[in-house]
């Protein structure tokens, strides 16, 4: 994951290996390594910019410091502020409402169905719920019945309506039905398309504002870069959602989206998936991917 961002960044921190303390030359050059790894992970460039003065400040400000190598502290703040572009601490997913409704929503082919799956697997093992699933696309029948092979491989509910051609109605009734059935938490897998449209943007704000969700999870292909960041801002605008899920990280995927989409929408990336396989789902943790990316 992220091996070009990482091999990238450890080159620039090999400048300061050996020398015995920082100088403003060798952070200056340590930081133009830094900002080119940025860029060249597709982190737009006023993010990489901002990213970059911020390091230079404070490994300016720790000069004094001789206690390690001026190589582990630059790596030290350049971490600590990776951290903190990618919203600091863990961010919290509300499941203690009954029931929890969560709405999912995307792009086609983002990984919505399959994150959709993962989670109530999750849901249903790690925190001993009872999900139900939610199949609320009504344009292509092929995703109700890859949702229906999802709840039964990880054995959870899954309601559908293959004739009714209104998406707000069926995840009203879905409640209903979660309601007669003691489901707690329901998971509503919205449609999506190929791009940005209005339409769905509208059916997905109706079904919004019909059920109330206590989350909204926009989910997101890593490896679309800052194509994946412009679309949250679309899906945001619009939808004001509760966090981000962004997937295919075990793809090769340069890492600019997980880098920017907290800075952009002001919204924490919650889940990232990586693989097919149902029974992975990883919470987000913004420190210990700092940490992987830096190796
Ligand atoms: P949807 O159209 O948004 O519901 O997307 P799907 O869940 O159908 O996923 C689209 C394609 O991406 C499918 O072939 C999935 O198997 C695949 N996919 C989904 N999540 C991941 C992931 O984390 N990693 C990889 N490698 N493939 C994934």
């Amino acid at each position: 994951m992220f091996n070009n961002l990482s091999d990238r960044l450890e080159s620039a921190f090999k400048n300061l290996k050996g020398e015995a303390r920082i100088s403003e030359l060798n952070i200056a050059n340590t930081v133009k390594d830094i900002r080119r790894a940025l860029l060249d992970a597709d982190v737009n460039y006023k993010i990489a910019k901002e990213f970059t003065d911020k390091v230079k400040s404070k490994a300016t400000g720790e000069k004094v410091i001789n206690a390690i190598s001026p190589g582990q502290l630059m790596v030290k703040i350049v971490q600590d502020e990776l951290t903190e572009l990618m919203g600091g601490t863990e961010a919290s997913f509300e499941t203690n409402a009954n029931p929890t409704i969560v709405l999912i929503a995307g792009l086609q082919g983002s990984g919505k169905t399959t994150f959709s799956g993962k989670l109530s697997n999750y849901l249903k093992t790690k925190k001993g719920k009872r999900p139900l699933l939610v199949a609320a696309d009504i344009y292509r029948p092929a995703a109700i019945d890859q949702l229906h092979v999802l709840g039964e491989q990880v054995g959870v509910d899954v309601y559908s309506e293959r004739e009714n051609k209104d998406a707000v109605a069926i995840a009203k009734n879905a409640l209903a039905y979660a309601k007669e059935h003691a489901k707690n938490v329901i998971i509503i897998d919205t449609a999506g398309r190929l791009a940005v449209d209005e339409v769905m943007m509208t059916e997905v704000a109706n079904i919004k504002n019909a059920i109330n969700p206590n989350e909204i999870l926009f989910v997101v292909d890593s490896m679309t870069g800052q194509d994946a960041v412009n679309t949250a801002k679309a899906f945001n605008d619009r939808l004001d959602f509760s966090g981000v899920v962004l997937t295919k990280l075990d793809g090769d995927t340069r890492g600019g989206a997980a880098l920017s989409i907290k800075y952009t929408v002001n919204k924490p990336i919650k889940f990232v998936s990586s693989g097919e396989k149902l029974d992975t789902l990883d919470v987000f943790y913004p420190d210990r991917m700092a940490q992987r990316i830096l190796g």
